[in-house]
């Protein structure tokens, strides 16, 4: 059977923080920002999707500011039996030398492995100027009712 690719780390950046909590919608009143869903499945080489595999998510705002104090904009959760993940939030913004991205940590059902990586927005001017953006962690966008919807699927070495 094909393997699928391994999704690609990146640095973590300087803005991660531990401990953050377990939420699944990260968009709140206040924060500026279009409305994005993004949503997808954690996978294995082969296609089979992890359950309670750790996605844990941070990011800045509409105009590329982070929490640094508190938790706006961070929260983690597990996946599903199907290996689902669901992020209600807002498009992020561009910070100086930065394309705008979404960090994740993704880690593994049993614990032992966690990709740190970061998914970005396709069709920007700035992704070419960005030293860490990468093709293959592109989003697929699409217009919605209401602001975006997003799918990424993150394939994990679990082997
Ligand atoms: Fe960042």
């Amino acid at each position: 059977m094909k393997k699928l690719g391994l999704t690609p780390g990146t640095t973590e950046g300087p803005y991660y923080k531990k401990d953050s909590p377990e939420k699944t919608v990260l968009r709140e009143k206040g924060v500026p920002g279009e409305q994005l869903l993004l949503t997808g499945r954690v996978l294995d080489a082969n296609g089979a999707p992890l359950a309670h595999a750790r996605l844990d998510f941070w990011q800045a705002n509409g105009k590329g500011e982070y929490d640094n104090v508190g938790y706006v904009l961070r929260g983690h959760q597990l996946t599903g039996d199907a290996g689902m993940y669901t992020l209600e939030t807002v498009v992020p913004g561009a910070y100086t030398g930065r394309t705008p991205h979404i960090h994740v940590k993704v880690t593994s059902p049993d614990g032992r492995s966690t990709l740190t990586t970061q998914l970005f927005v396709p069709g920007l001017a700035s992704n070419k100027t960005d030293s860490i953006y990468r093709d293959d962690l592109l989003m697929t966008v699409s217009r919605a009712p209401a602001g975006k919807s997003a799918t990424f699927d993150f394939v994990l070495d679990v082997s």
